[in-house]
């Protein structure tokens, strides 16, 4: 079980003791709805509910307070609590006001940013937005179904905006040396009026060495990162996945991208994309695009099809990815 130095720790009983492992693989931030210190929220967790965040973020600067280690099960975000591969989610609840409509604080901002750096480091988990519900990575309350009981708005359409234009951003930097830890703590309650809209993208970007071997006639999944899933609704989106395909010359790459509905597993098949053949150097570069949208619970995959054994070995995605 870890815990988090800069973290005041509030531990949470019978749950912390009682609750069982998990594997951290993702971060889900929260606004709980009401202007609370750590202090209070643990109140809350201890007295009034037997739900529970690993962390809760105050208004102050430096008011984080850490209720369950971060390898242990904590229940704030449904399916995402733990999975049963044993993964499962690091959930920080943030002070919000009663409609959970303001900004994040500067102060808040910089906390959620030295947590995501401190679980990257700790945890490794990957410095990217979830692409699905179970994709590795970092993703907010609402993102996906999978991850309340009912549907949820939280943490409201301001910090969304935040979590893709300031705070994700400002993980990924900081934990890549490009920014670096302020020397003063933040001057507090600096708030930043911030547009309510929240069509700002995700962007995608996954690089993949090496990939399966495909055999003729045969229609080959291709995975990207953990899973087959590209993205997963609801959303809009637009991807354009480069794949390089080696193998006897003159054999021809075809490539057709498919929406999987969860709930009957059914795909329905985009038509085919003719990538050209294998040259006489025995590589052929194939480009597959697509904009489109995907409704709740439905995932995007793509798939490529060869007339004569050969191989996949470098796999590229970028992609724009809207919630809606
Ligand atoms: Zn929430």
């Amino acid at each position: 079980m870890a815990w988090y130095p800069r973290a005041t720790k509030m531990e949470l009983q019978p749950e912390s003791d009682a609750q069982p492992a998990i594997k951290p693989t993702q971060f889900i931030v929260h606004s709980i709805i009401a202007p609370w210190t750590a202090k209070r929220v643990y109140e809350y967790w201890r007295d009034s509910t037997n739900l529970e965040s690993h962390f809760g973020i105050g208004y102050e600067a430096g008011d984080v307070g850490q209720f369950i280690g971060t390898e242990t099960r904590a229940d704030a975000n449904a399916g995402a609590n733990r999975r049963s591969d044993g993964t499962g989610a690091v959930s920080a609840e943030t002070a919000s006001n009663l409609q959970g409509s303001d900004p994040w604080t500067d102060a808040q901002v910089e906390e959620l940013i030295r947590l995501g750096v401190w679980l990257h480091q700790k945890h490794g988990i990957p410095l990217r937005i979830c692409r699905t519900h179970s994709d590795p990575g970092f993703g907010y309350h609402s993102m996906f179904s999978q991850w309340s009981t009912s549907g949820t708005a939280c943490p409201g359409a301001a910090r969304i905006k935040q979590f893709k234009t300031v705070v994700f951003p400002g993980i990924v930097a900081r934990a890549t040396g490009k920014t670096e830890e302020p020397d003063q703590p933040t001057a507090p309650a600096a708030v930043t009026p911030t547009p309510k809209e929240t069509d700002v993208p995700d962007l995608i970007t996954e690089v993949v060495a090496g990939g399966p071997d495909l055999k003729a006639g045969e229609w080959k999944l291709l995975q990207m990162a953990k899973d087959t899933a590209l993205a997963q609704g609801p959303c809009r989106y637009t991807f354009a996945a480069y794949v390089v395909v080696t193998g006897k010359p003159g054999t021809r790459v075809t490539g057709r991208f498919h929406d999987l509905p969860l709930a009957t597993g059914k795909p329905s098949l985009d038509l085919r994309q003719d990538a050209g053949v294998i040259g006489a150097d025995g590589t052929l570069n194939c480009l597959f695009t697509r904009p489109g949208e995907l409704v709740k619970d439905e995932q995007l995959k793509l798939e490529v099809l060869v007339d004569a054994d050969a191989k996949v070995t470098h796999r590229l995605i970028r992609g724009l990815r809207w919630t809606i």
